[in-house]
């Protein structure tokens, strides 16, 4: 009897598909990347194999912290009232423990945009706190949020900066609550009770993604190594896992079967530092606790830069996989789908502000060209004096009283363009977050989060999912970087 391989039928029938494939889908190299010569490919779990239903998990983070600061700091239960803000922080900023504030950082780590608690500062006052000098992030007292995981934390401190402000709270300083709400995070990850309640509820919490197994099992059947990396525990990875993955392809009825090994409670990125015990899981084969690069990449006979890391944490999973193991890494950038449903949204205004900026600029150089005209007429004349005959002295005058007058209103018609686009890219801007805009750009410029993207991710993409269009023996290429005196001229 001949058998046939349901997996197979669903294989994705063009290559070619891949180029036509909506953005949301799509992967996103930035180094090129040899999928061939890899022989192994690693997950994180939490916002990687796994998506938390947003923001109703960070919520739920958000009111946990909460009460254990009320019940074991004794803060004041006005704290229980306040309500989470699903758009108050977004990935990427920095909190700034000392003064109380949440920051954006632009591409030289300056700071663009902040507020105190809740409050929106002002360029003046950003100016006065932060100066325009390159901002120290990786400083005692400042933390990155470079996980989801950090958004309720960043929107707890900053109510409780309010809080104390507006004398509902009592706090010695600003950084006793940073340290606090640290602490209060923390503890509801580690205590059980929040993955407790994710667990129960996790159709609720824990969307599937159709293409998951799919994706995996492409990966599988191309004859790379698949490994589980990841820093939850393994009731809850078992947990949100086998939710996730049980019974979705016969040939594969448990979770654990896509996986040549497992490990979890990693200490990323301590495992990549750090040499520690492998434990291995009791009743569960190729399932450990704990380990070591080294270790992992024995058990696997995969070294380097043929091993292939997928992880959500700019730091944790790819910035230490990729300096300390030479890894190569694939980012996981779940608010992806939404920059590019808003980059499509916005179009019509991106294009006419590119066009606005074209205008100025030229604007701009023509107000200098003339005042630099209007500079030589006054040397000419201060040089020239008294040799100049009366009819010249006045037609000279007269020049440059036209030149100064041109060049002025040109730069005032700058400044009104200037405006014009300030205003048309704070209306795009605030449809990603209003008082962020959104995680990649700062007007023209890139900001922390970008920068750090193309200092250490190979490739972005949305979801693992998206793994299931791309041909595993492929080469992803990206673009040819080029200098700007590089740029070959066309025709
Ligand atoms: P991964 O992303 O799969 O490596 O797993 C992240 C794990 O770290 C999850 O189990 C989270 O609950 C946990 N986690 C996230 N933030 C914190 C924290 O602040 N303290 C302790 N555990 C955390
Ligand atoms: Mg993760």
């Amino acid at each position: 009897m001949v058998s046939w391989d349901p997996a197979l039928l669903a294989a994705p029938p063009l290559r070619d598909a891949e180029d036509r494939l909506p953005p949301a889908e799509k992967l996103f190299a930035l180094r090129t990347l040899p999928l061939g010569e890899i022989k192994a490919i690693g997950f994180d779990m939490d916002h990687t194999l796994a998506r938390y239903r947003a923001p109703e998990v960070d919520e739920l983070a958000f009111k946990k912290a909460a009460r254990l600061l009320v019940r074991e700091h004794q803060y004041s239960p006005w704290l229980l009232g306040v309500e989470y803000d699903p758009a108050f922080a977004v990935r990427g900023l920095v909190l700034d423990g000392l003064r109380g504030n949440l920051l954006k950082l632009n591409r030289e780590r300056q700071v663009v945009r902040a507020c105190h608690g809740s409050r929106v500062l002002g360029r003046p006052e950003i100016e006065a706190t932060y100066g325009r000098r390159r901002l120290a992030a990786a400083a005692k007292g400042f933390r990155s949020i470079d996980t989801l995981f950090e958004i309720p934390e960043s929107h707890l401190f900053a109510q409780m900066v309010d809080g104390v402000d507006q004398g509902f709270l009592k706090a010695d300083n600003y950084l006793q609550i940073f340290q606090q709400v640290r602490w209060a995070i923390d503890t509801a990850h580690r205590n059980g009770e929040m993955k407790a309640e994710i667990l129960e509820h996790k159709d609720y919490f824990i969307p599937h993604d159709p293409r998951l197994a799919l994706a995996l099992d492409r990966l599988k059947r191309s004859g790379k190594k698949l490994f589980l990396l990841t820093n939850s525990e393994w009731t809850f990875t078992d947990g949100v896992l086998g939710h996730l993955l049980d019974g979705q392809d016969e040939a594969r009825p448990k979770w654990t079967d896509y996986f040549d090994l497992i490990v979890v409670s990693s200490r990323k990125p301590a495992f990549f530092t750090e040499a520690a015990p492998a434990v291995p899981i009791e009743g569960h084969s190729h399932c450990f606790a704990g380990g070591h690069t080294a270790w992992l990449e024995a058990q696997l006979q995969a070294e380097g830069d043929q091993v292939l890391y997928v992880g959500d944490h700019i730091f944790g999973d790819v910035l230490r996989s990729k300096k300390n193991a030479s890894w190569r890494t694939l980012l996981l950038v779940p608010e992806l789908e939404r920059e590019l449903q808003l980059l499509e949204a916005k179009a019509d205004g991106l294009r006419d502000s590119l066009r606005l900026e074209t205008v100025r600029r030229r604007t701009l150089r023509r107000a200098s060209v003339l005042y630099d005209q209007w500079k030589r007429n006054r040397v000419r004349r201060h040089v020239l004096g008294a040799r100049l005959s009366p009819e010249a002295t006045v037609a000279l005058d007269h020049e440059a009283a036209h030149l100064a007058s041109s060049a002025e209103a040109l730069q005032r018609r700058a400044e009104l363009q200037g405006l014009e686009l300030d205003r048309l890219t704070r209306s795009i801007e605030a449809a990603f977050n209003p008082t962020w805009g959104p995680i990649f750009r700062e007007g023209d410029d890139q900001t922390r989060f970008a920068d750090q993207i193309q200092q250490y991710a190979c490739a972005y993409t949305g979801r693992v999912g998206n793994l299931y269009m791309v041909d595993p023996g492929a080469t992803v290429y990206a673009p040819v970087p080029a200098l700007p005196h590089e740029r070959v001229p066309l025709g």
